[in-house]
This record gives structure tokens, sequence and C-alpha cells, in this order.
């Protein structure tokens, strides 16, 4: 398919209380980017995501994932296209505590209709390919913050998803697990996956071949190269 994976077309989001955290924005991400969402605090960036990602809707405007006008899904479509397209990773890991790395894992495999035996099976080659093959069964409190964030990312691959979106993965990280979390999302990335990162990193977002800019709602750059 030619044409965008995520398109927002004339999207606006406003909450209650009159915030209005997106201003008319149009953007598309196509299939094979990676890009990074920059900007200040409170200019709309996770907002922004989450609309992509489809775990919220638009006040007005239209979002487009994998072809799909999202406003049109019934609740099943939704959480289908959500199991089959799009994986999250957040600053704070949203990790089970006190449940083992695989389970963990497995778990996001709960609305893709696999039986439990194969969820855990294909949860050890995710936490493989994340360099994680060790720590099967360790659960979060075991494991440095790099590795939750891993485990986290293990979690969003596992179904196979054509769009990653992560945001702010590095911000509770030390530099170097930090490097290393980058390192996964563009072997990910290399790999086929379509990655949009929120980050404050200038030295991340600096790397990344496309910088998407926001402030007070709005794309104010979209910088290729
Ligand atoms: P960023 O990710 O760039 O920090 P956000 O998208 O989180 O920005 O927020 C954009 C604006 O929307 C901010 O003013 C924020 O306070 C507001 N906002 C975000 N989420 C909500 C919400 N659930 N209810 C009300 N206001 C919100």
């Amino acid at each position: 398919m030619s044409g965008g994976l995520v398109t927002l077309e004339r999207v606006t989001k406003s909450y209650a209380g009159g915030v209005t955290a997106l201003d008319d924005v149009s953007l598309t991400i196509g299939r094979g980017e990676l890009a990074a969402i920059v900007g200040p605090s409170g200019s709309g960036k996770s907002t922004l995501l989450n609309l992509a990602g489809t775990l919220d809707g638009p006040s007005s405007g239209t979002v487009t994932v994998a072809g799909k006008d999202v406003a049109r899904l019934s609740d099943r479509d939704l959480s289908r296209l959500r199991a089959a397209e799009l994986g999250f990773v957040f600053q704070q890991f949203h990790l089970a505590p006190g449940v083992s790395a695989v389970d963990n894992v497995a778990d996001g495999l709960l609305y893709a209709d696999v039986a439990r035996p194969e969820r855990r099976h294909r949860a050890a080659e995710a936490l493989e390919r994340v360099g994680l093959g060790h720590r099967t069964g360790h659960r979060p409190h075991e494991m440095s913050g790099g590795e939750r964030q891993r485990v986290a990312i293990a979690r969003a691959i596992v179904g196979g998803p054509s769009l990653l979106l992560a945001d702010e993965p590095t911000g509770n990280l030390d530099s170097a697990s930090g490097a290393a979390v980058m390192d996964l999302l563009r072997d990910l990335h290399s790999g086929g996956t379509t990655v949009v990162v929120i980050t404050h990193d200038r030295d991340i977002a600096a790397a990344l071949p496309r910088r998407i800019v926001m402030r007070d709602g709005k794309v104010v750059d979209d910088a290729v190269g």
C-alpha cells in the first residue's frame, strides 16, 4: 500500500476546561519511517501519539491507520487493529509488578486470539530479540531500568506490529541504558517496523531521520535528513 501508515487530517483535540492540545494538525507517517516528535512540555506530543495509536479520538478531523478511518471502526475492529498493527512503549514501563518478564510480555498478546502456551512461547522469542533471553523468569523489581524498558519493548513487539509508538522511552534511564534502548528501536526499524518516538533528548532527536517539532498544539517544523 502506498501512502501513510498513519494520517492525521486537520485534527483538533480539545479537553474539558478549554485546553486545545492539538490545533488543526495534518501529518502523515509513512511505512518504514523512524521519526522523533519533539517540543516543549504541554505542546501536544503525547496527545498526538495517543491519537496516532487510536488510544484516543480527535474532537474534529480524521485519523487513518493502515488505511482505516479510526472513527468508523466498531470497538471490536478497533481492538483488532490495535492488536495487529500497534505497539506502545511508555516512559514508566507499565509492567505488572510481581509478574515474570515472560508473562508480562505474553500479556501483549491477550487481544490477539493466541492460546496461552503459544503466547508464552512467542514472549520468550520476543525477549530473546531484545537481548533478555536469560531474564525470562525475572520480575520487574529484579531488573534494572534499562532491562525493564526492554521487557516493555518486547511486550510491544510480540504481536508483530507495523507501528511502534514510544512516549519518552529513555526518560527514566541513565544515558547508557537509554542508548541501548535507542539501538534496539533502530534495530526494529531496520527490520521493517515503523517507529515514532517522543523525546526530550536533543541528541537522540538529531540522530533520527525525521523530526516533527510541536509547539502549542501545532506542528511548527517537520525536518527530514
Ligand atoms: P506533551 O506530551 O507535549 O507534554 P500533552 O499532549 O500531554 O503534551 O498535553 C497537551 C496539552 O493538553 C497540555 O496543556 C495538557 O495539560 C493538556 N492535556 C493533556 N491530556 C489532558 C487530559 N486528559 N485532560 C485535560 N487536559 C489534558
